[in-house]
């Protein structure tokens, strides 16, 4: 019976020891973030509009985004990969339906 007792004690020396050392591994490195907070702008700067980019729905600034005009309509795209997309994507049809 005492054997058993002492293997539950060893069991739970070491689960203590592995939970300390995952703590120093995680909670420390995650306790130093705060410090190095870096002072980012927001996605969205002040004074633009913001508009649908036709190819993957994402809300986008005018004041950042690429613009392409189609029929005398102002199109706004997230990045040149989405003006891209729309381009290529007018060969096969309506860019809006086909996502
Ligand atoms: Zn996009």
């Amino acid at each position: 019976m005492i054997r058993i007792l002492l293997r539950f004690a060893v069991y739970f020396l070491l689960f203590l020891l592995l939970r300390s050392f995952l703590r120093n591994l995680f909670g420390g490195s995650r306790a130093q973030v705060p410090r190095s907070r870096t002072p980012q702008p927001p996605p969205v700067p002040a004074g633009g509009e913001l508009k649908k980019d036709p190819v993957c729905g994402t809300y986008v600034s005018t004041a950042t985004s690429f613009t392409k005009t189609v029929h005398g309509e102002v199109l706004y795209f997230c990045s040149k990969e989405c003006l891209d997309r729309y381009g290529k994507a007018k060969h096969y049809g309506d860019p809006k339906t086909g996502s």
